[in-house]
């Protein structure tokens, strides 16, 4: 099972108090070093497709490789929401950051009025299309509905959405929205689930521990 913590735009945990959880954590960018030199696996909240250049504002591949960085989530739904960010640009982010040697958690998910307009399944082909399988790629579905709102998808939900995902394309899919202690377990139990992308309870050191155990409950 893969836990991911994504700590957002919040100064979030110290990073002593995670070690040993066994987490991969996504503190903003002030935060990395911190993250990295208390020995935590640490990727970022976003990366771009080139090296370098005049792109005010962003962090390439090798700049996070430079301070320890393991990898990144490309394409989280907040960057789509309020940043413009595309599938093609999800698809140019994740092509250069994984031949940069990072290891990417690529996130696709559908909207409320999608979901309820039976478009659940054109949307999440239509976003897994611009990836191509990777050993160091994972994809997280996360319903948008269910980001930071309380309302997760229920475990049955998930399943069929990771099911499609898996049959386009072949890694890992972890579930993110509204992953708490009290559902996480009901989660993790279905087979197609491989772990979580947790925003706010990563935030809270004692519930981000009870989601790791919960998954480290599983056998592999
Ligand atoms: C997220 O940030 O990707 C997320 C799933 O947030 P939350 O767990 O708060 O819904």
């Amino acid at each position: 099972m893969i836990v991911v913590g994504n700590w957002k735009m919040y100064f979030g945990p110290e990073p002593s108090e995670l070690v040993g959880l066994g987490a991969i954590v996504c503190p903003p960018y002030t935060r990395l070093l911190d993250c990295v030199e208390a020995g935590l696996t640490t990727y970022a909240q976003n990366v771009h497709w080139e090296p370098e250049g005049a792109f005010t504002g962003e962090i390439s591949a090798p700049m996070l490789l430079e301070l320890g960085v393991r990898g990144s989530l490309v394409g989280h739904s907040e960057r789509r929401q309020y940043f413009g960010e595309t599938d093609e640009g999800v698809g140019r982010r994740t092509r250069y950051a994984l031949s940069a040697g990072l290891h990417v958690v690529a996130c696709v998910g559908e909207t409320l009025e999608e979901r309820k307009a039976g478009e659940t399944e054109n949307v999440l082909r239509r976003q897994v299309s611009v990836l191509e399988p990777h050993e160091r790629l994972v994809v997280a579905y996360e319903p948008v509905w269910a980001i930071g709102t309380g309302h997760t998808a229920t475990p049955e939900m998930a399943q069929e959405a990771h099911e499609l995902v898996k049959s386009l394309l072949d890694v890992p899919v972890i579930y993110g929205g509204s992953v708490k202690p009290d559902n996480a377990a009901g989660l993790f139990a279905q087979p197609d689930v491989d772990g979580a992308l947790v925003g706010g309870a990563s935030l809270d050191v004692e519930s981000f521990a009870a989601i790791c155990q919960a998954a480290a409950r599983i056998p592999s």
